[in-house]
């Protein structure tokens, strides 16, 4: 049997060893692909500290981590049509069914179905494989101008698109961004491609708000040293955002976002709280300031295929938000570390 190197979280927490593994083995509607590219995602570190994740409590230890994936396909079942050996891909770690209510419904992150079918063993290994059904909806193959480390991050991109198409950004808006880390550098990018005028990012580290200017936003707002929603407001004629994204998950920055929103606005929970936590808000945000509230995580068939398309026409910079890359699967624990402590913006293993 063939055998190849993974990363494997073998204890809670954040023990990561790599590991010799069998090269998975594909059935006749099944294919292999060779991990190029594959970027870090928080979900990852918090699976890998707290061993929250759908697939260890299916499944349990050792677990690969790593969802955010590119490579070159390196074998396909016979029944596999549309794909060959060669092929450069970006590949998505879902395989909505299309046939359950959910999915029928658009709902695919509620697919009855997907967590069955998620890539194996993970995305930080030399190979992986993936189920050849309704490849269409989660394989993209990559134009010779995108290159494997940016076809990672064609899935964090998605999961802010499928956000910001879900809040909706009108031509000519003002938008707010709580939180400079990658995704909200995203969210950012994203929010000017959808049409807003202008984009201000708050955040409590100058470092990032420096770098968020950098990357194009308008204004900053250092919520540590000033009132945010006043500041808004003031740079706002007194209205507040029209749409405000919240990319950090916690109490605080939650009830934030929906006081920097104009009345009438909207507003997008992009980050994730710990399961249980709960949330303060005073009824008027909710009650009389008319605003609308969309939750999203996950992202749809399409919002994966038009993030491939924004990254192809050069309307989101990926490459730029590339902060550390590792050439060994011996950099997941320390791509880990990194980011437990926010240093840098995404990390990826390139292989
Ligand atoms: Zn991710
Ligand atoms: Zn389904």
């Amino acid at each position: 049997m063939k055998k190849m190197k993974a990363a494997c979280l073998t204890k809670i927490p954040k023990e990561i060893e790599v590991q010799e593994i069998p090269v998975p083995e594909i059935g006749e509607n099944e294919f292999l692909v060779k991990m190029h590219a594959c970027s870090l995602c928080y979900t990852d570190v918090k699976a890998c500290v707290h061993g929250k994740h759908f697939y260890i409590e299916l499944y349990g230890l050792p677990w690969t981590p790593g969802h955010e994936m590119a490579g070159e396909i390196a074998a396909v079942g016979d029944q596999v049509t549309g794909y060959s050996v060669g092929q450069r891909v970006a590949v998505a770690p879902f395989n909505p069914c299309l046939e359950c209510p959910p999915c029928k419904l658009g709902a695919y992150r509620f697919c009855h179905k997907a967590p069955g079918s998620f890539v194996q063993p993970g995305g930080f290994a030399e190979y992986f494989k993936v189920p050849g059904e309704g490849a269409h909806l989660r394989t993209l193959v990559l134009q010779d101008s995108v290159s494997y480390e940016e076809a990672a991050l064609v899935e964090p991109v998605a999961s802010c698109l499928h956000a910001v198409r879900k809040a909706g950004v009108p031509q000519g808006s003002t938008a707010a961004v709580i939180g400079a880390g990658p995704m909200g550098l995203i969210l950012m990018q994203l929010a000017k491609a959808e049409g807003a005028a202008k984009v201000f990012m708050v955040d409590v580290d100058d470092q990032r708000l420096e770098q968020a200017l950098d990357f194009g936003a308008d204004e900053v707002i250092n919520s540590a040293k000033e009132n945010a929603n006043q500041a808004i407001r003031l740079k706002t004629g007194f209205m507040g955002a029209d749409v405000v994204f919240e990319a950090v998950g916690s109490a605080q920055t939650y009830l934030l976002a929906l006081e920097m929103a104009r009345g009438g606005g909207a507003v997008s929970l992009f980050g994730g709280m710990p399961g249980g936590s709960t949330v303060e808000i005073p009824s008027e945000l909710l009650h009389y300031h008319e605003l609308t509230i969309t939750g999203t995580s996950s992202f749809s068939p399409d919002d994966y295929k038009n993030a491939l398309e924004l990254i192809e026409a050069g309307k989101i910079d990926v490459k730029r938000l590339i902060s550390h890359r590792f050439d060994s699967l011996d950099g997941v624990l320390e791509a880990i570390n990194l980011s437990l402590d926010k240093q840098g913006l995404k990390k990826v293993v390139l292989l």
